[in-house]
């Protein structure tokens, strides 16, 4: 490893060998690292179903990006965990929901991340999610399962069996409170949404960033799709911010981040233009050309985007530097664009930061290898598959005109290639980089691959089999 100082890199740093005995704390059946919306669906149907779980989670509580990260988006059930997800929010008054009735001047508006595209007036519903209070919720279902969830806890490595020929993971290596200790297991899942444990364990997978702008211009640096932090504020006047959009003509703020920028007010890299192009990445979080908010929450409050410059290509996945750098930067930008905001943008004047995500969001982390890597080919030849794991679901790419297709996906996606005793769920699923925006990543969809997960897995445990013996030959959804 080398280091870089002023006058550029320098010499390589001195490796330490470090060889230590690490006390085994748990045992389980199965072993899911990473409590977001994949672990966290995994380690609930596989309690359900009778197994010993055990899971780990750096945070304080499941949820993931959609909690810790606050990405807080709701919608109609799509069955299983997710259904029961969404209808326990709502039992607990947690679920928030915008429509034209309650915000008139929404549709149509330039500020708004989802709805800038629709015609001024149309009908639309927003539901989302309090993060904070789903994840006490979430955090309830997994006690009432039996689920041993250890919080504060980080997964950093992976035992392998010793015997020739045995591709299974025998422990996961975690630090918390209490040191360093192994934790052992049958099965393990992937649920840390940017395949952590499939590397530590030695399978492959391809970078973010792995497939490119298809622009002349596009000077070969592999740039991941940028992640983001978000964050709320709250006691927002919407109706004054429309006020002034239309009395001064400002529709996109423009003239006010200009006065911001002429008066030293903003970094020049806080709003940056959108990326135009056709390329599968199209303008889809590439820069953001004025404030990006979305009503969240309850009335009055908002959340914010703070995207990673994509120009950066920060790899925040496998480098603490690179880690480091985002958080640093997009820290100050949410300073900078609250402080903006109240100064130079009336409504803005009595909102205050009501919570910032606890950690830069990866968009783009490792996409694993398994023993079928799902594709853009697949989607846009209907490719059916006898152990597809749902029926066909209608999915619209927006880069090819919103064009809905049928796709099924193969459980062989769920299983890494070269580790024999591995599930994968969520972002951490086996697919190309092309489809992230399909349905490959969203929150319906991660619960519903850890749901699959923890239903093969506590199947396994029960006929006492690996992954790959199971016979999957019946969708779950
Ligand atoms: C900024 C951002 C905005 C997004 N917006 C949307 C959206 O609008 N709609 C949508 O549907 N999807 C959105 N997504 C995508 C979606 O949130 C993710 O694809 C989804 O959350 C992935 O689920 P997951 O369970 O695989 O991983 P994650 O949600 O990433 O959860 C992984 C969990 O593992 C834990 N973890 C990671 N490493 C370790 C470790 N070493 N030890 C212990 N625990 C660990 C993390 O703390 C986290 O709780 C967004 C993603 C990002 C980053």
């Amino acid at each position: 490893m080398s280091s870089n100082g002023p006058d550029g890199p320098q010499a390589p740093m001195p490796a330490i060998h470090e060889e230590r005995t690490v006390p085994v704390e748990h045992d389980a059946d199965i072993v899911v690292v990473g409590a977001g919306p994949g672990g966290f669906a995994a380690a609930l149907q596989a309690a359900r179903m009778g197994a010993k779980v055990i899971l780990v989670e750096k945070f304080d509580m499941p949820g993931g990006v959609h909690t810790s990260g606050l990405q807080g988006s709701a919608g109609a059930g799509v069955g299983g965990i997710h259904s029961e997800l969404m209808a326990r929010f709502a039992d607990e008054g947690l679920i928030y929901t915008a429509t034209e009735k309650t915000h008139p001047d929404w549709a149509g508006n330039p500020l708004s991340h989802y709805e800038r595209f629709k015609t001024p007036g149309d009908p639309f519903t927003r539901m989302t999610f309090n993060p904070e209070g789903a994840g006490c919720v979430m955090s309830q279902m997994l006690e009432e399962a039996g689920v041993t969830a250890l919080y504060q806890t980080r997964f950093v490595d992976c035992v392998m069996a010793q015997g020739p020929g045995d591709d299974r993971i025998r422990a996961i290596v975690v630090e918390n409170a209490s040191g360093r200790q192994a934790i052992t297991g049958r099965i393990f899942i992937e649920g840390s949404g940017t395949g952590e444990l499939v590397a530590r364990a030695g399978a492959p997978f391809v970078r973010g960033g792995g497939g490119q702008p298809d622009t002349a211009a596009w000077d070969g640096v592999a740039r991941p799709i940028p992640g983001g932090l978000l964050w709320f504020m709250n006691n927002v006047d919407f109706d004054a911010v429309v006020r002034h959009q239309r009395d001064a003509q400002d529709p996109l703020l423009e003239k006010v981040i200009a006065e911001a920028q002429a008066a030293g007010d903003l970094p020049a890299d806080l709003y940056r233009p959108r990326m135009a192009g056709s390329n599968i990445y199209g303008d889809f979080y590439i820069g953001h050309p004025t404030v990006d908010m979305s009503p969240i929450a309850a009335d009055g409050t908002y959340c914010f985007w703070q995207n990673v410059p994509y120009e950066l290509a920060l790899h925040m996945d496998e480098s603490a530097a690179d880690e480091a750098l985002a958080t640093r930067l997009l820290r100050g930008f949410v300073a900078a664009e609250a402080g903006f905001l109240r100064k130079y943008v009336p409504g803005f004047e009595n909102a205050a930061i009501a919570g910032v995500g606890r950690y830069v969001g990866v968009r783009d982390g490792r996409h694993p290898v398994g023993e079928h890597v799902f594709s853009l080919e697949d989607a846009r030849a209907e490719r059916r598959f006898p152990d597809a794991v749902t029926r066909p679901m209608k999915k619209a790419f927006h880069w090819d005109g919103h064009r809905p297709y049928e796709i099924e996906v193969p459980f062989r996606c769920f299983l890494p290639k070269k580790v024999d005793n591995l599930i994968l769920t969520g972002a951490s699923l086996s697919f190309t980089y092309d489809t992230i925006f399909m349905v490959m990543r969203n929150f319906p969809w991660c619960s519903q691959t850890g749901e699959i997960a923890g239903f093969a897995a506590a199947r396994c445990i029960g006929q006492k089999i690996g992954p790959k013996e199971l016979d999957w030959s019946q969708p779950y959804f």
